[in-house]
């Protein structure tokens, strides 16, 4: 197998097209077309977990947080990235990084964190704008069904827990084909009327060069007349943080203690206790005070993230908020990346890294 096709993989699960602006996930070290004998899942790829790969004879290291994140100018070992990049070129080790991507799938880093405390009913805590899209076509009547099943087949349609959605109405097309054209139908310099079919579909902007290439394959016309229109709609299933509930509201003590059971914590970061009962719970992976007010205006009860600052802490107002560590936030990402790859590949060796990378010690 070769590497190409493990990231096809991780990508059909978190669209690299979802990843933030800033962000810098993909192959980062490494070539698309190399066999690939083994993977290593990490949260960050460091100099220890390039070790950890060159020893458990893994080519692959599969990472949450890109190595490279701004750009580079030398690489000379002067700093741990460098030394990280070299040790992977000098050992043919490819290293590869799923980040803002994942966190923005709702099956993502979020729900890794929620499964944690057995959060139910859950939703985007910040759905993400412009990312669906509309292909309006035209096909004649006869051929509408074929193009319609070839457009769902490629992933449009697809509305929360409906699929094959689309809208269609009949109308009169028509068109003059010039010399040296092959028309379908019609005949060389007479303008011809055609019964067509308008057939309107939604679909995540990441399928865009799937479906007008099935599109084209599955019309009959030699020249498809098409649109493609930006939506400014939500996608339910992507976006930034999940909320959701508990079973049974529990008081903030015992959340507290539940919280720092359910993550490893030595110690958690938090507002001042309100006396309130906890039921609604607002999660985000990593860094995610800039979710502070969205938590807030969605009435959750606790909003749980990390990398909050001091400042950032008297934005809380009401809400209990807390911060358990990025890297504690994130942990169980490497199960997450794990489990992904394992479904698909059972007999292939994938690994979780040993290595604990978390830069922050506490003591105690
Ligand atoms: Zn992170």
């Amino acid at each position: 197998m070769i590497i190409d096709e493990i990231i096809q993989h991780l990508e059909t699960f978190a669209p690299v097209y979802l990843q933030e602006s800033y962000d810098n996930a993909g192959l980062i070290v490494g070539e698309g077309s190399s066999e690939c004998n083994g993977v290593i899942t990490t949260l960050d790829a460091t100099e220890a977990v390039v070790d950890e790969a060159i020893s458990k004879n893994c080519n692959l290291v599969v990472a949450h947080h890109p190595i490279i994140f701004r750009g580079l100018k030398k690489l000379n070992g002067k700093n741990y990235v460098e030394r990280t990049i070299l040790k992977a070129i000098k050992n043919d080790i490819a290293i590869y990084a799923i980040h803002t991507n994942l966190d923005n799938v709702k099956k993502g880093v979020n729900n890794k964190i929620a499964e944690r405390i057995a959060l139910q009913n859950l939703q985007m805590l910040q759905p993400k704008e412009q990312i669906l899209k509309k292909l309006i076509t035209f096909a004649p009547l006869d051929n509408a069904e074929d193009l319609r099943k070839a457009l769902f087949a490629a992933g449009a349609g697809q509305l929360g827990k409906y699929s094959e959605c689309s809208f269609n109405t009949e109308g009169t097309g028509t068109f003059k084909p010039e010399e040296g054209a092959d028309p379908f139908v019609g005949e060389i310099g007479k303008r011809h009327e055609e019964k067509e079919m308008k057939i309107e579909v939604i679909f995540p902007g990441y399928l865009e060069q799937k479906i007008i290439r099935a599109m084209i394959e599955a019309h009959p016309y030699e020249e498809v007349a098409y649109d493609i229109i930006s939506l400014g709609n939500y996608l339910s299933d992507v976006g930034s943080g999940l909320i959701g509930e508990l079973e049974n509201a529990v008081g903030e003590n015992e959340f507290l203690q539940k919280i720092k059971t359910a993550f490893n914590l030595q110690a958690i970061r938090h507002t001042k206790l309100l006396g309130k009962q906890i039921k609604k719970v607002a999660v985000c992976g990593g860094a995610g005070s800039f979710l502070i007010p969205v938590a807030l205006s969605n009435r959750a009860d606790v909003y749980i993230t990390s990398d909050i600052k001091y400042h950032e802490f008297f934005d809380a107002e009401d809400m209990l908020l807390i911060d358990i560590g990025h890297y504690e936030s994130e942990q169980f990402t490497i199960d997450l990346l794990y489990d992904i790859l394992r479904e698909k590949y059972p007999n292939f060796a994938v690994r979780k890294t040993e290595v604990n990378t978390n830069p922050v010690n506490y003591f105690l």
